[in-house]
């Protein structure tokens, strides 16, 4: 099927697009990669009168080092930050996660803030925003406002953003120099959303005793969520296998998984315990070295 029909309009400024979003609201619809917004045009699972289309805003692709954070812009193409050498030094889980992502014809086109708007509890880019603390940078017709991942992700599809607001940044804290991380994922084919995704960074002090653990899960509740008893179980502790255990064991408790066609709701909390405990054994062994 194609879309039904829309205006269509092309802003070179974040200004313009917020005025454009003003004058149309909720008829209207931000256009980025278009990785998941043409699909549902097509299905008519989205039906807007108009679309802005925010490709020419240049401004707002970029990968920068600021400070002890990596800010992104939302325009951002996945693929970009995927292979970006500065992600992959100070951010490596990202550029990890994102190879997960669909294929990379897909990654080419959509971008970053795409993902994020979508919110999708499956996907991976929201799990690890999630997992690292990041923050999203919003602009409306009232200025400017930054907001944390539990406050933007609001559940299935849904944001806090306002209809008049545009997103146009994430700010990711750099992972510390010792820190393991991994991402791991249980998809049936390569390139599909995740049925369970875990993120989890250890970072350890001398002697093996965990100084802070952060771990999240996607596809097992309506947004992605910080598994933080798990957490709790391995901050202050030497990590041992047992306690990795544990630790995945406390993170199935904490999903509201729902069974769906992919799989049951006890089968997804499941495998939360197994890829948190697998995940953090990945990260664990970065930590000691063993990348
Ligand atoms: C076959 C296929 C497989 C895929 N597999 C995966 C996968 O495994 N994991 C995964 O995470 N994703 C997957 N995707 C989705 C892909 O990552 C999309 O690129 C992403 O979800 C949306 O990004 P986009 O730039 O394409 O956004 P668009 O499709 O253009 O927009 C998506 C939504 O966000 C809004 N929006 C976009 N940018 C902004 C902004 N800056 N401010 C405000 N609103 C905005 C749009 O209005 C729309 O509602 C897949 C897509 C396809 C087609």
């Amino acid at each position: 099927m194609k879309p039904a029909t829309f205006d269509y309009f092309a802003p070179s400024t974040v200004a313009e697009a917020v005025d454009l979003l003003q004058q149309h609201g909720d008829k209207a619809k931000i256009l980025a990669g278009g990785q998941s917004l043409v699909p549902m045009m097509n299905f008519r699972v989205a039906r807007p009168e108009v679309l802005i289309d925010i490709n020419r805003i240049k401004k707002i692709a970029y990968i920068r080092e600021e400070g002890d954070e990596l800010a992104i812009g939302a325009l951002t193409r996945q693929r970009d930050v995927e292979l970006s050498p500065l992600v992959r030094e100070k951010c490596p889980i990202l550029a990890d996660a994102l190879s997960f992502v669909g294929h990379s014809p897909i990654r080419t086109r959509g971008t970053v803030g795409g993902s994020l708007v979508h919110a999708d509890p499956s996907a991976e880019i929201p799990t690890v925003i999630c997992c690292l603390d990041a923050r999203v940078k919003v602009v409306g017709p009232s200025g400017e406002r930054t907001l944390q991942p539990e406050e933007f992700f609001l559940t299935y599809l849904t944001t806090s953003l306002e209809p008049a607001e545009i997103l146009v940044e994430v700010r990711i804290p750099v992972l510390p120099l010792k820190a393991g991380w991994s991402f791991v994922e249980l998809t049936r084919r390569h390139g599909d959303f995740a049925i369970v995704a875990a993120a989890s960074v250890l970072s350890l002090k001398d002697g093996g005793v965990c100084s802070e653990a952060r771990i999240a899960l996607g596809g097992v509740a309506p947004t992605p969520i910080r598994a933080r008893e798990a957490e709790e179980v391995l901050a202050g502790e030497t990590i041992t296998l047992a306690l990795m255990e544990k630790a995945g064991q406390k993170a199935a408790e904490a999903t509201e998984a729902e069974s769906d066609y992919h799989s049951s709701a006890e089968y997804r909390r499941d495998m939360a315990r197994v890829f948190v405990r697998r995940g953090l054994e990945q990260a664990w062994n970065r930590c000691k070295g063993g990348r």
